[in-house]
C-alpha cells in the first residue's frame, strides 16, 4: 500500500457506481447539442468560442481578436468588441418582434403573481437605468443589490449593466456585518434593497440590515454609499434616512422609458460576486461582459436544451449566488427564454409548493441543488406524486456532488424515469457551466458530471501535475482559459494568483478533488480541503456520504476527518435520518443499532477503511445560504474545538443545536 502510494493517484477511488442512462432516440433527434460540437471545439478551441460569440451575442462593434492570454492569468476575450449586456438580454428580443413573449412568470410566496413580457422588461430596465443615473450612478461604479427574489431584482441587475455599472448582489439572508464588509470591499455608491420579502409565510425585514451596515461605526471608515433605493414589497414599517433613502417606486415610475444603453468594451466589468464562503473568507470574484455572456448563453442553450419558443424554464437558485446570475438572469434572458421566478421556500405553505408551481406553469426545464433534492426525498415521494409533472423534460443539478441515490430519486420521482439529468459542475469563478453531460448526446451516469463541455479543457492531475490515467484520482484543473473565467479577485490580484494559479503553475486549480472512471468520465469528490487521510489512505468525503445516503435510514450525511491518535484522522459522520427513523435514535439501544447498521453498510459499499469511527445523529447540518454543507464547522465539533467563523451560515442557530444535541447524548 505504501508502495503504490507514491506513484498512485492522489485520492483512492472507492465507490463503484455503474448505472448509465443513454439518451432516448426521440430526445437525441431534437436536441440542440450535437456530438460534432466536441470535434469542432477540439479542432480549434478559440475559433469555436469566437463562433459562439458571434452567433449568440449581438455586438455594437464586432470583435476582431478572440483571445489575448499574454497577461495571464488575466485573460482578455473578444477585447476590441463593444456591446451591452442589458441590450442583449432584453432589447434585441423586442427589436426581433418578440416583445409579447413572457420573460418572467413571477410567483410570490404569499401567492401573488406577475407576468412580465420582454417589452415590459425593456421599459422597466430603461426606467430603472434612468433612475439610477439620476442618483449619480455612472459607468464603472459599483452598486450593491440586497433584495429578495423579485422581478425588481432582475431589473436592478440589468439596469446596472445597462449603465456599465458593476452590480454586486449580496444574499438577502446575510447579516448586516457581512453586508457591510461586501459594501466596503466593493466601494459601492448605491445600495438597492427592499423593506422586506416573504419567507416561510411571514414578512422578513431587509432594510434594517442595510441601515445597520451603513451606520457610522467606531474605528471604521464611513462607507462610500450615497443613496439607498428601497423596493416596497411587504409594506413593513421602515426607518428612513432623509436625503439618503429613496423609494424605488418614486424614482423608477417617474423615470423615462427610453434609455440608450452604454456600449462598453467586452472586458468592461459586469459584476462582482462574493463566493459562498463554504471554505473561508468570501472572495470578490470579478466577471466582465463579452466572454461571460457568450458562455452563459452557450451553456444555457445546450446543457438545458432550451427551445425558447416552447419551453418554460425554472431555476430555483437565489440571485444572490452565481447560479442566479448565470442561469436566471443572463443565460436565459440572452436566449429569450420564458422562466419562472419564485420568491419563497419550497415548503411554504406546504411541502408540495415547488411541484404545484411546475404543474401551474407547465415547467419543462428544472434546475436545482442536491440539498433540495435530498430534502424532498426526506419529505417523501407521495408529495410530488400529487402533482402533474409531465411537462418536465430536462432536470439539472448544481452546487455539490449529487449522491447517486439522490440522482436516481430525482430521475424516477420527478422525471418519471424519462428525463435526462444534467449534473453541472462549475464555480462562481468559472462563471458558467464547465463539466456536464449534454442531453441527447451523453449517456448519463448517476453522480458524475462526466464530460468537459466543448471548448473546455478540464482534467484531473496528480500531485506533480501529471494527468491521471483513466481509473485514477487527484485534483480538478482547467488547463486552458475559457470565455467566462473570472478576471480576478476584486482589489487583490495577488490573492487571485495565490489561490488559483500557484498550486500548479500555468493551470487553474479549482480546489476540488476528482477522479476519472474507466471511460475517462469525471467524478467530483468534494473539496480538496475536506479530503481525509486515514492510516495513509486518502479518502473523499463525497463517496462516504453517498454510501451513507444510499442506506434507507439516511436522508442526509456529512463526513469529516477528525484528528485521531491511532489512524492520523478518523472518519466522523453526521447523519440526518429519514422521516420515521428519527425516533429510533432517541434511545441508547436504538442509536447503537443505527450506528452498527450504517458502519456495516459503508464497509460493504466501500470497504472497511472507510467505516466511520463515530456516527452522530443530528437534526440539521450547517449549510451556507446556497445550501452547501460547511464541513469545516463540523470538523471543529468533531475535534472539540471552538467553532470557527460561521457568518456565512444560512441558519446561525444550527451549530448550537448540533452541539447541544451531542453533549446531551454523550
Ligand atoms: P468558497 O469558494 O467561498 O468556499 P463555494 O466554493 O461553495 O465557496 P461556489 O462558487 O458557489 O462557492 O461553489 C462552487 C463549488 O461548488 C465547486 O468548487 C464545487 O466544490 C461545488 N460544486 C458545484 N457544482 C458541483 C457539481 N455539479 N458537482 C460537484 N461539486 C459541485
Ligand atoms: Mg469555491
Amino acid at each position: 500500500m505504501t508502495d503504490s502510494q507514491s506513484t498512485s493517484p492522489s485520492l483512492e477511488n472507492l465507490l463503484h457506481e455503474t448505472r448509465a442512462f443513454p439518451p432516448s432516440p426521440e430526445f437525441a433527434a431534437q436536441a440542440n447539442a450535437q456530438p460534432s460540437m466536441y470535434d469542432e471545439a477540439a479542432a480549434d478551441r478559440v475559433e469555436f468560442w469566437a463562433r459562439q460569440a458571434r452567433e449568440l451575442v449581438t455586438w455594437k462593434t464586432p470583435f476582431t481578436e478572440t483571445l489575448d492570454w499574454s497577461g495571464a492569468p488575466v485573460a482578455r476575450w473578444f477585447a476590441d468588441g463593444t456591446l451591452n449586456a442589458a441590450y442583449n438580454a432584453v432589447d434585441r428580443h423586442v427589436e426581433a418582434g418578440l416583445g409579447d413573449r413572457v420573460a418572467i412568470h413571477f410567483e410570490g410566496e404569499p401567492g401573488d403573481t406577475r407576468t412580465v413580457t420582454y417589452a415590459d422588461l425593456q421599459r422597466e430596465v430603461s426606467r430603472a437605468a434612468n433612475a439610477l443615473a439620476a442618483l449619480g450612478v455612472e459607468s464603472g461604479d459599483r452598486v450593491v443589490i440586497y433584495l429578495p427574489m423579485l422581478v425588481e431584482s432582475v431589473v436592478a441587475m440589468l439596469a446596472c449593466a445597462r449603465l456599465g455599472a458593476a452590480h454586486s448582489v449580496v444574499f438577502g439572508g446575510f447579516s448586516a456585518d457581512a453586508l457591510r464588509s461586501r459594501i466596503s470591499d466593493a466601494g459601492a455608491k448605491l445600495v438597492i434593497t427592499a423593506d422586506g420579502g416573504y419567507r416561510r409565510g411571514a414578512p422578513s425585514a431587509l432594510k434594517p440590515a442595510v441601515d445597520e451596515a451603513l451606520a457610522p461605526k467606531d474605528g471604521a471608515e464611513a462607507t462610500t454609499v450615497e443613496h439607498v433605493l428601497v423596493v416596497r414589497r411587504t409594506r413593513q414599517d421602515v426607518a428612513w434616512t432623509e436625503g439618503r433613502d429613496v423609494w424605488w417606486h418614486d424614482a423608477v415610475e417617474a423615470a423615462d422609458t427610453f434609455h440608450e444603453p452604454a456600449w462598453v468594451d467586452a472586458e468592461h466589468p459586469l459584476f462582482i460576486l462574493y463566493t459562498s464562503g463554504t471554505t473561508g473568507k468570501p472572495k470578490g470574484i470579478l466577471h466582465t461582459t463579452g466572454g461571460y455572456l457568450t458562455q452563459t448563453a452557450f451553456t444555457h442553450k445546450n446543457v438545458f436544451d432550451l427551445k425558447a419558443e416552447s419551453d418554460v424554464y425554472w431555476c430555483t437558485a437565489d440571485i444572490g449566488w452565481v447560479t442566479g446570475h448565470s442561469y436566471i438572469v443572463y443565460g436565459p434572458l440572452l436566449n429569450g427564454a420564458t422562466q419562472v421566478i419564485y420568491e419563497g421556500t419550497p415548503d411554504t405553505p406546504h411541502r408540495g409548493r415547488w411541484w404545484e408551481i411546475v404543474q401551474k406553469y407547465g415547467v419543462s426545464i428544472f434546475y436545482t441543488a442536491p440539498t433540495a433534492i435530498r430534502a424532498c426525498m426526506k419529505w417523501g415521494e407521495e408529495i410530488p406524486a400529487e402533482f402533474d409533472l409531465s411537462s418536465l423534460r430536462v432536470l439539472g443539478s448544481v452546487g455539490e456532488p449529487i449522491n447517486p441515490e439522490a440522482w436516481m430519486w430525482y430521475r424516477r420521482v420527478i422525471g418519471s424515469d424519462r428525463t435526462p439529468i444534467v449534473d453541472t459542475w462549475w464555480q462562481t469563478e468559472t462563471g458558467a457551466i464547465m463539466i456536464s453531460p449534454l442531453p441527447g448526446v451523453t449517456a448519463a451516469k448517476p453522480g458524475s458530471a462526466q464530460v468537459p463541455l466543448p471548448g473546455i479543457a478540464a482534467t484531473v492531475v496528480d500531485d506533480e501535475a501529471n494527468p491521471v490515467p483513466d481509473g485514477g484520482g487527484g485534483y480538478l484543473v482547467l488547463a486552458e482559459p475559457w470565455p467566462s473565467m473570472l478576471r480576478g479577485i476584486w482589489g487583490d490580484l495577488q490573492r487571485f494568483k495565490d489561490t488559483y494559479w500557484s498550486r500548479f503553475p500555468g493551470v487553474y486549480f479549482a480546489g476540488d478533488g476528482a477522479k476519472k472512471d474507466d471511460d475517462g468520465d469525471i467524478w467530483l469528490l468534494g473539496r480538496v480541503d475536506d479530503v481525509m487521510n486515514v492510516s495513509g489512505h486518502r479518502l473523499s468525503t463525497t463517496e462516504i456520504e453517498s454510501a451513507l445516503v444510499s442506506n434507507e435510514l439516511v436522508a442526509e450525511a456529512a463526513v469529516v476527518g477528525a484528528a485521531d491518535d491511532v489512524s492520523g484522522q478518523a472518519v466522523v459522520a453526521f447523519v440526518i435520518l429519514r422521516g420515521g427513523h428519527a425516533d429510533e435514535a432517541s434511545t441508547d439501544e436504538g442509536s447503537a443499532r443505527i450506528e452498527k447498521t450504517l458502519r456495516d453498510h459503508v464497509a460493504k459499499e466501500i470497504g472497511p477503511i472507510a467505516k466511520p469511527k463515530r456516527i452522530l445523529v443530528v437534526a440539521e447540518l450547517p449549510k451556507t445560504r446556497s445550501g452547501k454543507i460547511m464541513r469545516r464547522l463540523l470538523r471543529d465539533v468533531a475535534e472539540n474545538r471552538e467553532v470557527g467563523d460561521a457568518t456565512t451560515l444560512a441558519d446561525s442557530s444550527v451549530m448550537g443545536l448540533i452541539q447541544a444535541g451531542l453533549s446531551g447524548s454523550s
